[in-house]
């Protein structure tokens, strides 16, 4: 299987290449340069397949028989141990539970699988393979479980002191084993730069085999695309055409729909949902992409102004030979394919109230910015199922659920008991020297 950097179609690798690496050198993204249609007998059939099986068939067809057969079994079936479970609100809206994994979003899913295939590339060497990630909270939560005794694997994960709530805090620092938290006395900003000098010193890289788990790995985006089939299959097949809203920050979980559909999948339209920081829906509206800074809301984990995914879609609509102004010369298409809408704190938290007295169902305000969006797409596409991805568990944001609704939230036994376990991280001052030293005296 090859892939190209988006910058650059010459810029090529292998599988291997672009999971380790995580990023092309010219800063563009990878993507595949084949993304076959399935075969329509799999895709009518869907519901003949259990979830591990429909990821070895999606895997199967993009990376040919790059990797051996029993080997993809083995990453798939350790990788997915968790259910997506689709909820039924009413005939037309529907809800994929996507936070039954260890940190409770959908971020369990690329992290387990990015971890499973790092450790087999990694299977035959000597020495171990040190990943790190800066996190400002929930990726680190979702990294250190996905990566929990990966062979051959440590991960050393810099956090903020005193700057991510408590239980992600206990997330990253009672795992043990091959998990190592660092408290940095600094910002999240300060973490990412340690990071990022470390990847860059060329004496650290010949002591110590380092990588990082970035959230643009391919290997985190192809699973998430797994999961829409599994929602298309829960579905009864006869009956209005599927959509899927999608609520986004940095466009993961909507490109991997895309990749999906380019698949098969007879995904009618996708609907972008965003809060306030709403620079894609803008681009579908008027065709000019324009980042900005990103502003603080309610549902933080979609708090971006520069989407890193954005390439990936634009790379998936441009017309191939429109290099030139590829952000001009997608917008026709992907307007086509995908609607935009955008939302304040105030109307998502009136969503989360009007989700639980009209459905009985707790939503978390991520998902609550996608159901306000669905709905305003089927107020004029009445004919349409819609199904709403619900990122994370309400109870990841608990003092603000309980404000909004006014009662005490289920917290689910997995999230409850780290509140009582041991935290352990090693406290660092914002220093390089003390970080390079450390990685050198422990690894
Ligand atoms: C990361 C995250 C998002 C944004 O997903 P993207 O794939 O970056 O668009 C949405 N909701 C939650 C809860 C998240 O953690």
């Amino acid at each position: 299987m090859n892939l190209y950097s988006t910058k650059n179609k010459d810029n090529v690798a292998d599988l291997k290449k672009a999971v380790m690496k995580g990023l092309p050198d010219d800063n563009g993204l990878y993507m595949p340069f084949s993304i076959p249609s399935l075969p329509q007998d799999f895709i009518n059939n869907l519901s003949d397949y259990s979830f591990q099986e429909i990821g070895i068939k999606v895997c199967k067809s993009l990376f040919g028989d790059y990797i051996p057969t029993t080997d993809l079994e083995d990453i798939l079936n350790t990788a997915l141990q968790f259910p997506a479970p689709v909820v039924q609100l009413d005939e037309q809206k529907y809800i994929l539970e996507l936070f039954h994994g260890p940190s409770l979003a959908f971020k369990d899913f690329g992290a387990r699988f990015m971890a499973q295939l790092m450790g087999y590339f990694n299977r035959k060497e000597e020495d171990k393979l040190v990943i790190l990630v800066a996190t400002s909270g929930d990726t680190g939560g979702a990294v250190a479980a996905g990566f929990y005794q990966t062979p051959g694997i440590e991960v050393v994960i810099l956090y903020p002191s005193g700057k991510v709530s408590l239980l992600q805090e206990k997330q990253l620092t009672t795992l043990g084993h091959n998990i190592t938290a660092l408290e940095v006395d600094g910002t999240f900003d300060d973490c990412q730069a340690l990071v990022k000098k470390a990847f860059l010193d060329p004496e650290l890289n010949t002591n110590i085999r380092l990588s990082s788990a970035n959230s643009i790995n391919i290997a985190r985006l192809i699973p998430q695309s797994f999961y829409y089939f599994e929602a298309f299959k829960q579905l009864s097949k006869e009956g209005d055409p599927v959509v899927f809203c999608v609520p986004s920050g940095n466009f993961g979980n909507l490109t991997a729909g895309l990749l999906a559909q380019k698949m098969g999948l007879p995904i009618h339209h996708f609907i972008a949902a965003t809060n306030k920081n709403d620079v894609v829906p803008a681009y579908l509206d008027s065709g000019k992409y324009l980042p900005r800074a990103s502003e603080r809301t309610l549902s933080n984990a979609m708090d971006v102004g520069n989407p890193s995914n954005f390439a990936r879609m634009v790379d998936i609509y441009k017309a191939f030979e429109a290099v030139d102004s590829p952000v001009e010369s997608a917008w026709g298409d992907m307007k086509d394919a995908i609607s935009g809408y955008a939302y304040s704190d105030s109307s998502t938290e009136s969503a989360v109230l009007e989700v639980n007295k009209k459905y009985n169902y707790t939503i978390d305000p991520h998902g609550a910015v996608g159901y306000l969006a669905l709905n305003e797409y089927q107020k004029s596409n009445p004919n349409t199922r819609g199904i709403i991805l619900e990122t994370a568990h309400p109870s990841k944001f608990l003092d603000d659920m309980e404000r909004i609704l006014g009662h005490n939230i289920e917290v689910p036994e997995r999230l409850a008991v780290l509140k009582d376990r041991e935290k352990v991280a090693h406290f660092m001052e914002n220093s390089y020297a003390d970080f390079r030293s450390w990685l050198l005296q422990n690894y």
